[in-house]
């Protein structure tokens, strides 16, 4: 049997990575940066005001108080968007506004509900503070020097990064091709949802569950229809999803059982294909295969197992191929309001709920055919095998759906 890590470093040397286009910034969100970004301009770009007022020289409003406040003469007035050509001397100020740049000769910005005009004298503002040298002034450059690598290569494109990536100046960006996935459900007992069931027939949810989960690791997925149960279904199938995509999922027909033909038809593609026992309940069985340079994940048909398989061993994988540096599931900490136990010699996944206080419970049964359970939980924690962990312990979520 594999160690968890083990079959994660395979899965994660078995893919390709795709090459990268240059996208609109508003159409990167959930995308990783190809390149280095550099900022195009310093932020601020110029000294420029935090507040509606004055822009004033510190020393003028040496001890303004409300009751003896300075009278300064006011020579102009800077909107947004525009520069004072005049200088802000002794005795003398300019109303300003938030983002508009200091005027020559002044040094910091009164803010105007310190301030009065005279009633009939526009020109006379009466301060009733004091300010000190650049208060109320953004600096050029304090945020973001020009040249600052503002967004690395591989990072996640957050609405934080794009914001900033725009107020630096850049209109697009180079970013990771998402990986196109098939997703290929086998079993002849599978049906399409809502169509009518015969005896012995079930819904087929992997594929849709799987979809979602390939969205949110930013791949474009595609669902074939259903394969039955035979060698000639399977390989055709196969042989459409290589063709249309970067990566193919299967989902059932990997265990050792009579019908099982995912492997066979792998082969008979001319693929190769690696069978593995990974040390993980649920979702022992997995296949990594490739046909053509092209990878194929096989993860075992309960519904359960093939979540957890495709978040620890595919969505790596995905995320990897479009340029990603970081691949691990989000975690959070918390403290188990009761128990839990794993009896069995392999690290068990178990499906629990992490509450907004931070306590974290078992979201029901926990065997692999189970959807009741994983419909309510919102993350795993990993349990080493033969392991008893008691009310209070803490642990650490693995979260599903961040
Ligand atoms: P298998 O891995 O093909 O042996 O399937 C294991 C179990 O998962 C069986 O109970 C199957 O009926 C069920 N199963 C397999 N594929 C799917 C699917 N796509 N959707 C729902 N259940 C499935
Ligand atoms: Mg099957």
């Amino acid at each position: 049997m594999l160690s968890l890590e083990e079959a994660v470093g395979r899965s994660l040397l078995a893919v390709p990575l795709l090459g990268t286009e240059t996208v609109p910034l508003a159409d990167t969100a959930g995308r990783f940066a190809a390149v280095d970004a550099n900022a195009n301009v310093a932020l601020p770009g110029f000294d420029n005001s935090a507040m509606d007022g004055y822009a004033v020289r510190s020393r003028d409003l040496h001890g303004a108080t409300t009751k003896s406040p300075v009278a300064l003469s006011c020579i102009g007035v800077i909107p947004a968007g525009t520069e004072s050509a005049g200088t802000v001397d002794e005795g003398t100020c300019m109303r300003i506004f938030t983002g508009s740049p200091i005027p020559a000769g002044a040094d910091t910005v009164i803010m105007q509900e310190d301030c009065r005009a005279d009633p009939g004298d526009e020109r006379t503002v009466r301060c009733n503070d004091s300010v000190r040298p650049w208060e109320n002034v953004r600096l050029k450059g304090e945020d973001i020097r020009e040249g600052d690598t503002v967004v690395a290569a591989g990072t996640r494109l957050t609405a934080g990064t794009i914001g900033l990536l725009a107020a630096t100046g850049h209109g697009s960006l180079e970013v990771g091709l998402q990986p196109k996935v098939g997703l290929v459900a086998t079993g002849s007992e599978l049906i399409e949802p809502p169509d009518d069931l015969q005896p012995g027939e079930i819904y087929e949810s992997n594929r849709t569950m799987l979809a979602s989960l390939v969205a949110r690791a930013n791949g474009l997925p595609t669902r074939y229809p259903i394969v039955p149960d035979s060698l000639e279904a399977t390989v055709d199938a196969l042989e459409r999803a290589f063709a249309e995509n970067d990566a193919v999922v299967t989902s059932g027909g990997v265990s050792v059982g009579d019908h099982d033909h995912v492997r066979p038809a792998i082969e008979q593609l001319g693929g190769a294909l690696d069978f593995w026992q990974v040390a993980v309940k649920p979702g022992k069985p997995f296949v990594l295969g490739q046909a053509g340079g092209k990878p194929l994940f096989g993860l075992p048909g309960n519904p359960v197992s093939a979540l957890v398989t495709f978040l620890l061993l595919v969505r790596p994988a995905l995320l990897k191929m479009q340029g990603a540096t970081e691949w691990g599931l989000a975690k959070r900490p918390g403290l188990l309001a009761e128990a839990l136990a794993n009896r069995g010699d392999r690290r068990h996944f178990v499906r629990v709920t992490h509450d907004a206080d931070g306590l974290v419970r078992s979201a029901g049964g926990q065997r692999s055919h189970m959807l009741r359970s994983l419909a309510k939980a919102n993350g795993f924690v990993d349990l080493p095998p033969d392991s008893r962990l008691a009310k209070g312990d803490p642990v650490e979520v693995l979260l599903i759906d961040d």
